[in-house]
Protein backbone atom coordinates (compact mmCIF):
# COMPACT_ATOMS: atom_id res chain seq x y z
CA UNK A 1 0.00 0.00 0.00
CA UNK A 2 0.91 3.67 -0.13
CA UNK A 3 1.87 5.55 2.55
CA UNK A 4 0.92 9.42 1.99
CA UNK A 5 1.35 11.51 5.22
CA UNK A 6 -1.77 12.33 7.10
CA UNK A 7 -1.93 16.31 7.47
CA UNK A 8 -3.88 18.78 8.52
CA UNK A 9 -3.23 20.56 5.99
CA UNK A 10 -4.76 18.36 3.66
CA UNK A 11 -8.03 18.19 5.05
CA UNK A 12 -8.42 22.03 4.39
CA UNK A 13 -7.37 21.71 0.81
CA UNK A 14 -10.27 18.58 0.78
CA UNK A 15 -12.30 21.53 1.96
CA UNK A 16 -11.22 24.44 -0.57
CA UNK A 17 -11.74 21.80 -3.13
CA UNK A 18 -14.64 20.05 -2.95
CA UNK A 19 -16.94 21.97 -0.86
CA UNK A 20 -16.31 25.62 -1.38
CA UNK A 21 -19.77 26.88 -1.21
CA UNK A 22 -20.47 25.15 2.46
CA UNK A 23 -19.98 27.94 5.36
CA UNK A 24 -18.58 28.86 8.32
CA UNK A 25 -21.12 30.91 10.53
CA UNK A 26 -19.42 33.15 13.26
CA UNK A 27 -19.99 35.51 15.96
CA UNK A 28 -17.57 37.81 16.84
CA UNK A 29 -17.48 40.94 19.14
CA UNK A 30 -19.19 43.06 16.92
CA UNK A 31 -21.06 41.10 13.91
CA UNK A 32 -22.54 37.49 13.24
CA UNK A 33 -19.84 36.75 9.67
CA UNK A 34 -20.58 33.93 7.27
CA UNK A 35 -17.73 32.71 5.13
CA UNK A 36 -17.53 29.91 2.31
CA UNK A 37 -14.68 27.58 2.79
CA UNK A 38 -13.25 28.73 -0.51
CA UNK A 39 -12.97 32.03 1.87
CA UNK A 40 -12.08 30.84 4.73
CA UNK A 41 -8.94 28.51 2.61
CA UNK A 42 -8.03 31.30 0.94
CA UNK A 43 -7.57 33.60 4.44
CA UNK A 44 -5.70 30.47 5.93
CA UNK A 45 -3.47 30.28 3.01
CA UNK A 46 -2.73 34.71 3.26
CA UNK A 47 -2.14 33.38 6.90
CA UNK A 48 0.33 31.09 6.35
CA UNK A 49 2.11 34.08 4.17
CA UNK A 50 1.57 36.41 6.78
CA UNK A 51 3.21 34.12 9.22
CA UNK A 52 6.22 33.48 6.96
CA UNK A 53 7.14 37.30 6.70
CA UNK A 54 6.82 37.18 10.33
CA UNK A 55 9.76 34.48 10.60
CA UNK A 56 7.49 31.77 11.74
CA UNK A 57 9.61 28.50 10.96
CA UNK A 58 9.05 24.42 11.29
CA UNK A 59 8.41 23.73 14.82
CA UNK A 60 7.40 27.08 16.18
CA UNK A 61 4.78 27.61 18.71
CA UNK A 62 1.81 30.10 17.77
CA UNK A 63 -0.55 30.72 20.70
CA UNK A 64 -4.04 31.97 20.78
CA UNK A 65 -5.87 33.48 23.28
CA UNK A 66 -9.31 33.38 21.55
CA UNK A 67 -12.88 32.25 21.96
CA UNK A 68 -14.79 30.55 18.99
CA UNK A 69 -14.61 31.57 15.94
CA UNK A 70 -13.75 31.76 12.12
CA UNK A 71 -10.36 33.63 12.53
CA UNK A 72 -9.44 31.02 15.14
CA UNK A 73 -10.66 28.14 13.03
CA UNK A 74 -7.98 29.51 10.36
CA UNK A 75 -4.68 29.61 12.60
CA UNK A 76 -5.97 25.85 13.53
CA UNK A 77 -5.36 25.10 9.55
CA UNK A 78 -2.48 27.60 9.15
CA UNK A 79 -0.14 27.02 11.88
CA UNK A 80 0.22 23.39 11.01
CA UNK A 81 -0.55 24.17 7.26
CA UNK A 82 3.37 26.15 7.53
CA UNK A 83 4.50 22.69 9.68
CA UNK A 84 4.28 25.19 13.09
CA UNK A 85 2.74 24.41 15.64
CA UNK A 86 -1.48 25.49 16.64
CA UNK A 87 -1.07 26.42 20.74
CA UNK A 88 -4.26 27.28 22.26
CA UNK A 89 -4.39 28.61 25.64
CA UNK A 90 -7.42 28.64 27.93
CA UNK A 91 -7.88 31.69 28.43
CA UNK A 92 -9.51 30.91 31.53
CA UNK A 93 -7.02 29.87 33.72
CA UNK A 94 -5.17 32.10 36.15
CA UNK A 95 -2.69 34.62 34.92
CA UNK A 96 0.17 32.16 36.64
CA UNK A 97 -0.94 29.35 34.95
CA UNK A 98 -1.15 31.00 31.43
CA UNK A 99 2.17 32.46 32.17
CA UNK A 100 3.52 29.10 32.73
CA UNK A 101 1.99 27.69 29.46
CA UNK A 102 3.46 30.32 27.37
CA UNK A 103 6.73 30.45 28.91
CA UNK A 104 6.91 26.32 28.91
CA UNK A 105 5.60 26.10 25.82
CA UNK A 106 7.81 28.80 23.97
CA UNK A 107 5.43 30.38 22.03
CA UNK A 108 7.01 32.56 19.89
CA UNK A 109 3.39 34.76 18.48
CA UNK A 110 0.44 34.79 20.03
CA UNK A 111 -3.00 35.67 18.15
CA UNK A 112 -5.33 37.13 21.07
CA UNK A 113 -9.18 38.20 20.98
CA UNK A 114 -9.66 42.22 21.40
CA UNK A 115 -11.49 41.17 24.51
CA UNK A 116 -8.22 39.56 26.28
CA UNK A 117 -5.53 41.99 25.91
CA UNK A 118 -6.05 43.21 29.08
CA UNK A 119 -5.21 39.74 30.25
CA UNK A 120 -1.91 39.80 28.25
CA UNK A 121 -1.14 43.51 29.00
CA UNK A 122 -1.01 42.64 32.14
CA UNK A 123 1.55 39.44 31.79
CA UNK A 124 3.56 40.81 28.93
CA UNK A 125 6.53 41.41 30.97
CA UNK A 126 6.88 38.03 32.01
CA UNK A 127 6.64 36.17 28.73
CA UNK A 128 10.21 35.06 27.51
CA UNK A 129 9.46 33.89 24.17
CA UNK A 130 6.77 35.91 22.35
CA UNK A 131 8.07 38.06 19.68
CA UNK A 132 4.61 40.10 18.55
CA UNK A 133 1.00 40.11 18.78
CA UNK A 134 -1.86 39.89 16.54
CA UNK A 135 -5.11 40.94 17.52
CA UNK A 136 -8.00 39.50 16.23
CA UNK A 137 -10.77 42.27 16.01
CA UNK A 138 -13.65 43.18 13.31
CA UNK A 139 -12.53 47.36 14.01
CA UNK A 140 -10.36 48.97 11.43
CA UNK A 141 -7.88 50.71 13.53
CA UNK A 142 -5.83 49.06 16.41
CA UNK A 143 -6.67 49.12 20.13
CA UNK A 144 -4.50 50.94 22.42
CA UNK A 145 -2.34 48.70 23.56
CA UNK A 146 0.67 48.23 25.43
CA UNK A 147 1.89 45.49 23.73
CA UNK A 148 4.24 46.02 21.14
CA UNK A 149 4.95 44.88 18.30
CA UNK A 150 0.89 44.52 17.57
CA UNK A 151 -0.27 43.96 14.23
CA UNK A 152 -4.32 43.74 13.41
CA UNK A 153 -5.19 40.87 11.84
CA UNK A 154 -7.47 41.93 9.12
CA UNK A 155 -4.75 44.41 8.23
CA UNK A 156 -1.65 41.58 8.05
CA UNK A 157 -3.63 39.28 5.98
CA UNK A 158 -4.94 42.06 3.47
CA UNK A 159 -1.71 42.06 2.07
CA UNK A 160 -0.95 38.62 1.94
CA UNK A 161 -1.00 35.56 -0.67
CA UNK A 162 -3.95 33.82 -1.47
CA UNK A 163 -2.07 31.00 -3.15
CA UNK A 164 0.51 30.11 -0.61
CA UNK A 165 0.84 26.64 -0.71
CA UNK A 166 0.45 24.34 2.36
CA UNK A 167 3.67 22.48 3.81
CA UNK A 168 4.74 19.56 1.64
CA UNK A 169 7.59 19.27 4.18
CA UNK A 170 5.67 17.70 6.58
CA UNK A 171 6.07 14.17 8.61
CA UNK A 172 3.31 13.07 9.83
CA UNK A 173 4.30 12.69 13.05
CA UNK A 174 5.39 16.08 13.45
CA UNK A 175 3.46 18.41 15.78
CA UNK A 176 0.34 20.09 14.34
CA UNK A 177 -0.84 21.43 17.87
CA UNK A 178 -0.55 22.03 21.86
CA UNK A 179 -2.59 21.73 24.44
CA UNK A 180 -2.32 21.97 28.61
CA UNK A 181 -4.68 19.97 30.77
CA UNK A 182 -7.39 22.64 32.85
CA UNK A 183 -5.24 22.00 35.93
CA UNK A 184 -8.16 20.40 37.53
CA UNK A 185 -5.62 18.62 39.30
CA UNK A 186 -2.34 20.42 39.86
CA UNK A 187 -0.27 22.41 37.24
CA UNK A 188 -1.46 22.57 33.85
CA UNK A 189 0.71 19.72 31.40
CA UNK A 190 0.94 20.08 27.48
CA UNK A 191 0.39 17.74 25.42
CA UNK A 192 1.10 17.64 21.51
CA UNK A 193 -0.59 16.78 18.60
CA UNK A 194 0.34 15.25 15.91
CA UNK A 195 -0.73 15.43 12.20
CA UNK A 196 -1.56 12.09 12.26
CA UNK A 197 -3.22 11.68 15.58
CA UNK A 198 -5.53 14.77 14.20
CA UNK A 199 -6.64 13.25 11.46
CA UNK A 200 -7.12 9.89 12.87
CA UNK A 201 -9.06 11.59 15.42
CA UNK A 202 -11.61 13.29 12.95
CA UNK A 203 -11.78 9.94 10.76
CA UNK A 204 -13.16 8.54 14.37
CA UNK A 205 -15.66 11.51 14.90
CA UNK A 206 -16.74 10.81 11.47
CA UNK A 207 -17.45 6.83 12.05
CA UNK A 208 -21.39 6.44 12.19
CA UNK A 209 -21.58 4.99 15.52
CA UNK A 210 -19.51 7.04 16.80
CA UNK A 211 -20.51 11.29 16.58
CA UNK A 212 -21.30 10.35 12.72
CA UNK A 213 -20.49 13.98 11.37
CA UNK A 214 -21.03 14.14 8.56
CA UNK A 215 -21.17 16.80 5.24
CA UNK A 216 -24.86 17.20 6.20
CA UNK A 217 -24.05 18.59 9.66
CA UNK A 218 -24.43 21.90 11.16
CA UNK A 219 -22.00 21.74 13.90
CA UNK A 220 -21.89 24.28 16.63
CA UNK A 221 -19.22 23.68 19.42
CA UNK A 222 -20.02 24.92 22.11
CA UNK A 223 -16.90 23.47 24.39
CA UNK A 224 -13.98 26.36 23.60
CA UNK A 225 -11.83 26.03 20.68
CA UNK A 226 -9.26 26.48 23.66
CA UNK A 227 -10.51 23.16 25.26
CA UNK A 228 -8.46 20.05 23.28
CA UNK A 229 -9.49 21.86 20.21
CA UNK A 230 -13.41 21.68 20.55
CA UNK A 231 -12.85 18.51 20.90
CA UNK A 232 -11.54 18.15 17.32
CA UNK A 233 -14.80 18.71 15.48
CA UNK A 234 -13.73 22.05 13.75
CA UNK A 235 -10.67 19.77 11.70
CA UNK A 236 -13.94 16.75 11.58
CA UNK A 237 -16.24 19.33 10.40
CA UNK A 238 -13.77 21.54 7.89
CA UNK A 239 -12.33 18.04 6.11
CA UNK A 240 -16.00 16.47 5.66
CA UNK A 241 -17.46 19.92 4.80
CA UNK A 242 -20.16 19.93 7.46
CA UNK A 243 -21.43 23.89 8.21
CA UNK A 244 -19.66 25.33 11.17
CA UNK A 245 -21.59 27.39 13.75
CA UNK A 246 -18.97 29.05 15.83
CA UNK A 247 -20.90 31.13 19.24
CA UNK A 248 -18.34 33.48 19.62
CA UNK A 249 -17.20 35.21 22.64
CA UNK A 250 -18.99 35.52 25.77
CA UNK A 251 -22.43 33.61 24.56
CA UNK A 252 -24.90 32.94 26.86
CA UNK A 253 -27.69 30.20 27.08
CA UNK A 254 -30.14 32.44 24.95
CA UNK A 255 -27.85 32.80 22.15
CA UNK A 256 -26.88 28.94 21.50
CA UNK A 257 -30.69 28.20 21.83
CA UNK A 258 -31.07 31.11 19.05
CA UNK A 259 -28.01 29.59 17.07
CA UNK A 260 -29.84 26.22 17.48
CA UNK A 261 -32.93 27.84 15.87
CA UNK A 262 -31.90 29.98 13.22
CA UNK A 263 -28.83 27.81 11.77
CA UNK A 264 -30.93 24.23 12.51
CA UNK A 265 -27.82 22.64 14.40
CA UNK A 266 -28.01 19.28 13.75
CA UNK A 267 -24.90 18.53 16.35
CA UNK A 268 -23.23 20.65 19.27
CA UNK A 269 -21.17 19.47 21.68
CA UNK A 270 -20.14 20.87 25.81
CA UNK A 271 -19.76 20.37 29.36
CA UNK A 272 -22.81 19.59 31.33
CA UNK A 273 -22.87 22.70 32.70
CA UNK A 274 -23.73 24.61 28.93
CA UNK A 275 -26.31 22.00 28.96
CA UNK A 276 -27.97 22.55 32.19
CA UNK A 277 -27.95 26.74 31.42
CA UNK A 278 -29.23 25.99 28.04
CA UNK A 279 -32.26 23.44 29.10
CA UNK A 280 -32.93 26.34 31.64
CA UNK A 281 -33.30 28.74 28.42
CA UNK A 282 -35.22 26.12 26.71
CA UNK A 283 -37.64 26.09 29.50
CA UNK A 284 -38.10 30.01 29.32
CA UNK A 285 -38.52 30.95 25.75
CA UNK A 286 -40.29 28.75 23.10
CA UNK A 287 -37.30 27.51 20.56
CA UNK A 288 -36.91 25.09 17.77
CA UNK A 289 -34.28 23.08 18.46
CA UNK A 290 -35.86 20.02 16.37
CA UNK A 291 -33.34 20.47 13.53
CA UNK A 292 -30.82 18.70 16.52
CA UNK A 293 -29.78 14.98 15.81
CA UNK A 294 -26.99 14.66 18.67
CA UNK A 295 -25.74 16.55 21.89
CA UNK A 296 -22.36 15.33 22.88
CA UNK A 297 -21.59 16.07 26.32
CA UNK A 298 -18.74 15.07 28.11
CA UNK A 299 -15.67 16.92 30.36
CA UNK A 300 -17.27 15.40 33.63
CA UNK A 301 -20.11 13.69 34.11
CA UNK A 302 -23.84 13.98 32.87
CA UNK A 303 -26.75 13.99 35.57
CA UNK A 304 -29.16 11.44 34.61
CA UNK A 305 -31.82 13.98 35.31
CA UNK A 306 -30.30 16.10 32.64
CA UNK A 307 -29.74 13.56 29.73
CA UNK A 308 -33.69 12.81 30.88
CA UNK A 309 -34.75 16.11 30.05
CA UNK A 310 -33.33 16.43 26.82
CA UNK A 311 -34.14 12.89 25.84
CA UNK A 312 -38.25 12.86 26.68
CA UNK A 313 -38.87 16.53 26.73
CA UNK A 314 -36.48 18.04 24.02
CA UNK A 315 -36.73 14.58 21.59
CA UNK A 316 -33.31 16.09 21.65
CA UNK A 317 -30.62 12.61 21.31
CA UNK A 318 -28.20 12.95 24.27
CA UNK A 319 -24.84 10.95 23.69
CA UNK A 320 -22.32 10.89 26.30
CA UNK A 321 -18.55 11.05 25.61
CA UNK A 322 -15.60 10.51 27.44
CA UNK A 323 -11.91 11.94 26.86
CA UNK A 324 -9.32 14.02 28.13
CA UNK A 325 -6.93 16.42 26.57
CA UNK A 326 -4.51 13.30 26.27
CA UNK A 327 -6.94 11.60 24.25
CA UNK A 328 -7.16 14.49 21.45
CA UNK A 329 -10.20 13.82 23.38
CA UNK A 330 -12.88 11.27 21.89
CA UNK A 331 -12.32 7.59 23.45
CA UNK A 332 -15.75 6.53 24.16
CA UNK A 333 -19.50 7.39 23.84
CA UNK A 334 -22.43 6.04 24.80
CA UNK A 335 -24.47 4.69 21.88
CA UNK A 336 -26.95 1.45 22.33
CA UNK A 337 -26.13 -1.52 20.45
CA UNK A 338 -28.85 -2.34 17.83
CA UNK A 339 -30.26 -5.23 19.96
CA UNK A 340 -30.25 -2.97 23.07
CA UNK A 341 -33.06 -0.57 21.02
CA UNK A 342 -35.59 -2.99 22.98
CA UNK A 343 -34.79 -1.84 26.22
CA UNK A 344 -37.40 0.13 28.53
CA UNK A 345 -36.93 4.10 28.35
CA UNK A 346 -35.24 3.63 31.70
CA UNK A 347 -32.93 1.33 31.10
CA UNK A 348 -32.16 2.99 28.17
CA UNK A 349 -31.16 6.35 30.05
CA UNK A 350 -29.28 4.55 32.54
CA UNK A 351 -27.79 2.91 29.68
CA UNK A 352 -26.88 7.06 27.96
CA UNK A 353 -26.09 8.06 31.55
CA UNK A 354 -23.03 5.24 31.28
CA UNK A 355 -19.95 6.93 29.04
CA UNK A 356 -20.22 4.14 26.83
CA UNK A 357 -17.72 2.10 25.12
CA UNK A 358 -14.53 2.73 23.22
CA UNK A 359 -14.17 4.03 19.09
CA UNK A 360 -12.73 1.16 17.27
CA UNK A 361 -8.90 2.05 17.00
CA UNK A 362 -8.48 2.59 20.55
CA UNK A 363 -7.86 -0.20 23.10
CA UNK A 364 -8.14 -0.30 26.88
CA UNK A 365 -7.62 -1.97 30.21
CA UNK A 366 -8.75 -1.59 33.50
CA UNK A 367 -6.50 -2.45 36.68
CA UNK A 368 -8.00 -3.16 39.79
CA UNK A 369 -6.31 -3.88 43.07
CA UNK A 370 -5.53 -7.62 41.57
CA UNK A 371 -5.01 -7.05 37.85
CA UNK A 372 -7.45 -6.51 35.37
CA UNK A 373 -10.99 -6.15 36.59
CA UNK A 374 -14.21 -8.80 35.99
CA UNK A 375 -16.39 -6.88 33.33
CA UNK A 376 -19.27 -7.38 35.69
CA UNK A 377 -19.83 -3.62 37.24
CA UNK A 378 -18.59 -4.01 40.18
CA UNK A 379 -15.37 -4.16 40.36
CA UNK A 380 -13.37 -0.87 40.06
CA UNK A 381 -9.93 0.01 38.48
CA UNK A 382 -8.21 2.77 36.95
CA UNK A 383 -8.84 2.66 33.49
CA UNK A 384 -5.98 2.29 31.01
CA UNK A 385 -6.19 3.35 27.07
CA UNK A 386 -3.73 3.07 24.53
CA UNK A 387 -4.07 4.29 20.35
CA UNK A 388 -3.12 6.11 17.40
CA UNK A 389 -4.52 9.59 18.61
CA UNK A 390 -3.57 9.13 22.29
CA UNK A 391 -0.89 11.08 23.83
CA UNK A 392 2.53 9.11 24.47
CA UNK A 393 3.93 11.67 26.96
CA UNK A 394 3.64 15.24 28.46
CA UNK A 395 5.95 17.84 26.92
CA UNK A 396 9.30 18.23 28.73
CA UNK A 397 7.20 17.27 32.37
CA UNK A 398 8.54 14.55 34.71
CA UNK A 399 4.91 13.83 35.23
CA UNK A 400 5.02 11.77 32.08
CA UNK A 401 6.37 8.57 34.11
CA UNK A 402 3.51 8.21 36.29
CA UNK A 403 0.72 9.18 33.13
CA UNK A 404 2.78 6.75 30.51
CA UNK A 405 3.85 3.56 31.69
CA UNK A 406 4.49 0.29 29.49
CA UNK A 407 2.92 1.90 26.39
CA UNK A 408 -0.26 2.83 28.21
CA UNK A 409 -1.98 5.89 29.14
CA UNK A 410 -3.21 6.01 32.83
CA UNK A 411 -6.15 7.98 32.61
CA UNK A 412 -6.75 8.70 36.76
CA UNK A 413 -10.21 8.06 36.33
CA UNK A 414 -11.82 4.45 37.93
CA UNK A 415 -14.44 2.85 36.07
CA UNK A 416 -16.52 -0.04 36.18
CA UNK A 417 -17.17 -1.95 32.87
CA UNK A 418 -20.28 -4.25 32.41
CA UNK A 419 -20.70 -7.30 30.55
CA UNK A 420 -21.29 -5.05 27.18
CA UNK A 421 -18.03 -3.31 27.72
CA UNK A 422 -19.51 -0.06 28.53
CA UNK A 423 -17.30 1.88 31.59
CA UNK A 424 -19.16 3.88 33.87
CA UNK A 425 -16.35 7.00 35.27
CA UNK A 426 -16.68 6.29 39.09
CA UNK A 427 -14.76 9.34 40.01
CA UNK A 428 -10.94 10.26 39.51
CA UNK A 429 -8.87 8.35 41.68
CA UNK A 430 -8.45 11.79 43.38
CA UNK A 431 -11.84 11.96 44.12
CA UNK A 432 -12.95 8.67 45.15
CA UNK A 433 -14.18 8.81 49.23
CA UNK A 434 -12.71 5.70 51.21
CA UNK A 435 -15.19 5.00 53.69
CA UNK A 436 -14.20 2.10 56.45
CA UNK A 437 -12.27 0.92 53.96
CA UNK A 438 -14.46 0.39 51.21
CA UNK A 439 -14.82 3.07 48.55
CA UNK A 440 -17.79 5.31 47.83
CA UNK A 441 -17.99 7.27 43.94
CA UNK A 442 -18.94 10.79 44.50
CA UNK A 443 -19.98 11.10 40.99
CA UNK A 444 -23.12 8.55 41.64
CA UNK A 445 -24.40 10.22 44.48
CA UNK A 446 -24.04 13.33 42.83
CA UNK A 447 -25.83 12.14 40.30
CA UNK A 448 -28.50 11.03 42.05
CA UNK A 449 -28.49 14.55 44.07
CA UNK A 450 -29.24 16.43 40.89
CA UNK A 451 -31.82 13.86 40.22
CA UNK A 452 -33.69 15.56 42.49
CA UNK A 453 -36.17 17.90 41.18
CA UNK A 454 -35.71 21.24 43.49
CA UNK A 455 -31.55 20.82 42.96
CA UNK A 456 -29.79 22.83 40.10
CA UNK A 457 -26.25 21.22 41.07
CA UNK A 458 -24.61 19.10 43.50
CA UNK A 459 -20.99 18.21 43.98
CA UNK A 460 -20.18 15.57 47.33
CA UNK A 461 -16.65 15.87 48.59
CA UNK A 462 -14.15 13.81 51.15
CA UNK A 463 -14.28 15.14 54.73
CA UNK A 464 -11.76 13.37 57.17
CA UNK A 465 -13.03 11.02 59.68
CA UNK A 466 -11.79 9.84 62.73
CA UNK A 467 -13.39 6.37 63.00
CA UNK A 468 -14.00 5.85 59.07
CA UNK A 469 -11.05 7.29 57.67
CA UNK A 470 -13.40 9.93 55.21
CA UNK A 471 -16.93 10.15 55.08
CA UNK A 472 -19.11 11.86 51.89
CA UNK A 473 -20.64 15.25 52.44
CA UNK A 474 -22.99 17.00 50.09
CA UNK A 475 -22.80 20.28 49.06
CA UNK A 476 -26.32 21.51 47.06
CA UNK A 477 -27.40 24.33 44.88
CA UNK A 478 -30.77 24.80 44.87
CA UNK A 479 -33.33 25.77 41.73
CA UNK A 480 -34.02 29.82 41.96
CA UNK A 481 -37.10 30.32 44.71
CA UNK A 482 -36.78 27.26 45.94
CA UNK A 483 -36.11 27.24 50.04
CA UNK A 484 -33.63 25.32 51.82
CA UNK A 485 -35.97 23.68 55.01
CA UNK A 486 -36.99 20.97 54.63
CA UNK A 487 -34.79 19.48 51.73
CA UNK A 488 -31.89 18.51 53.53
CA UNK A 489 -34.06 15.68 55.11
CA UNK A 490 -36.39 15.02 51.96
CA UNK A 491 -33.14 14.76 50.01
CA UNK A 492 -31.64 12.40 52.46
CA UNK A 493 -34.86 10.22 52.45
CA UNK A 494 -34.69 10.66 48.83
CA UNK A 495 -30.94 8.61 49.03
CA UNK A 496 -31.85 6.13 51.03
CA UNK A 497 -33.39 3.98 49.09
CA UNK A 498 -30.94 4.06 46.29
CA UNK A 499 -27.48 3.16 47.98
CA UNK A 500 -26.14 1.26 50.52
CA UNK A 501 -26.10 3.03 53.95
CA UNK A 502 -22.15 3.78 54.55
CA UNK A 503 -22.53 6.10 51.38
CA UNK A 504 -25.30 8.45 52.22
CA UNK A 505 -23.78 11.79 53.16
CA UNK A 506 -23.38 12.65 56.27
CA UNK A 507 -24.73 16.32 56.15
CA UNK A 508 -25.91 18.50 53.42
CA UNK A 509 -24.31 21.89 53.13
CA UNK A 510 -26.13 24.22 50.78
CA UNK A 511 -24.41 26.91 48.54
CA UNK A 512 -25.26 29.77 46.03
CA UNK A 513 -22.89 28.03 43.65
CA UNK A 514 -20.16 25.07 43.01
CA UNK A 515 -16.75 26.67 42.34
CA UNK A 516 -15.79 25.88 39.29
CA UNK A 517 -12.88 25.35 37.14
CA UNK A 518 -11.72 26.77 33.97
CA UNK A 519 -14.12 24.80 31.53
CA UNK A 520 -16.91 24.16 34.31
CA UNK A 521 -15.98 21.19 35.87
CA UNK A 522 -16.65 21.30 39.43
CA UNK A 523 -13.30 22.11 41.53
CA UNK A 524 -13.53 19.52 44.44
CA UNK A 525 -10.15 21.00 45.90
CA UNK A 526 -11.38 24.44 46.47
CA UNK A 527 -14.96 23.31 47.61
CA UNK A 528 -12.96 20.43 50.16
CA UNK A 529 -11.53 23.83 51.14
CA UNK A 530 -14.78 25.28 51.76
CA UNK A 531 -16.02 22.50 53.50
CA UNK A 532 -13.63 21.95 56.00
CA UNK A 533 -13.69 25.77 56.67
CA UNK A 534 -17.30 25.14 57.22
CA UNK A 535 -16.50 22.42 60.07
CA UNK A 536 -13.44 23.82 60.81
CA UNK A 537 -11.02 20.72 60.44
P1 LIG B 1 -8.37 18.05 33.41
O1 LIG B 1 -7.70 16.70 33.52
O2 LIG B 1 -7.47 19.15 33.84
O3 LIG B 1 -9.75 18.11 34.01
P2 LIG B 1 -9.34 17.40 30.82
O4 LIG B 1 -10.22 18.32 30.14
O5 LIG B 1 -8.34 16.70 30.04
O6 LIG B 1 -8.59 18.25 31.89
O7 LIG B 1 -10.25 16.38 31.62
C1 LIG B 1 -10.30 15.02 31.38
C2 LIG B 1 -11.05 14.37 32.50
O8 LIG B 1 -12.42 14.78 32.50
C3 LIG B 1 -11.13 12.86 32.40
O9 LIG B 1 -9.95 12.26 32.86
C4 LIG B 1 -12.33 12.56 33.27
O10 LIG B 1 -12.01 12.60 34.64
C5 LIG B 1 -13.25 13.73 33.01
N1 LIG B 1 -14.27 13.38 32.00
C6 LIG B 1 -14.23 13.60 30.68
N2 LIG B 1 -15.35 13.18 30.07
C7 LIG B 1 -16.14 12.65 31.03
C8 LIG B 1 -17.44 12.04 31.05
N3 LIG B 1 -18.17 11.89 29.95
N4 LIG B 1 -17.92 11.62 32.23
C9 LIG B 1 -17.20 11.77 33.37
N5 LIG B 1 -15.98 12.35 33.43
C10 LIG B 1 -15.45 12.78 32.27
Amino acid sequence: MMHVPMTVGAMMEHAEKFFPKKLVHSQTHDKLHSLSYKEIGERVRKLMSTFTELGIKKGDKIGTLAWNHHRHLEIYFAAPGMNAVLHTINIRLTPEHIIYIINHAEDKLLLVDEDILPLVEQIKDQLTTVEAFIVMTDKPELPDSSLHPLYSYEEIISTGDATFPFSKDIDENDPAGMCYTSATTGKPKGVTYSHRGIVLHSFALGLADSAAISESDVSMPVVPQFHVNAWGTPFACTWFGATQVLPGPRFTPERLATFIEKFRVTISAGVPTIWIGLLQELEKGNYDTSSLRAVLCGGSAAPFGLIQAFEEKYNIPFYHAYGATETTPLATISRLKSYQHGLTKEEKLRERSRQGILVPGLEMKVKGKAGDVAWDDQEMGELLIRGNWIASEYYKDDRSEQAFQEGWFHTGDVVTVDEEGTIKIVDRTKDLIKSGGEWISSVEIENAIMSYPDVLEASVVAIPDAKWQERPIACVVLKDGVKEEGVKEALLAFLEPQFAKYWIPDDVLFYNEIPKTSVGKFLKRQLRDQVKDHYQI
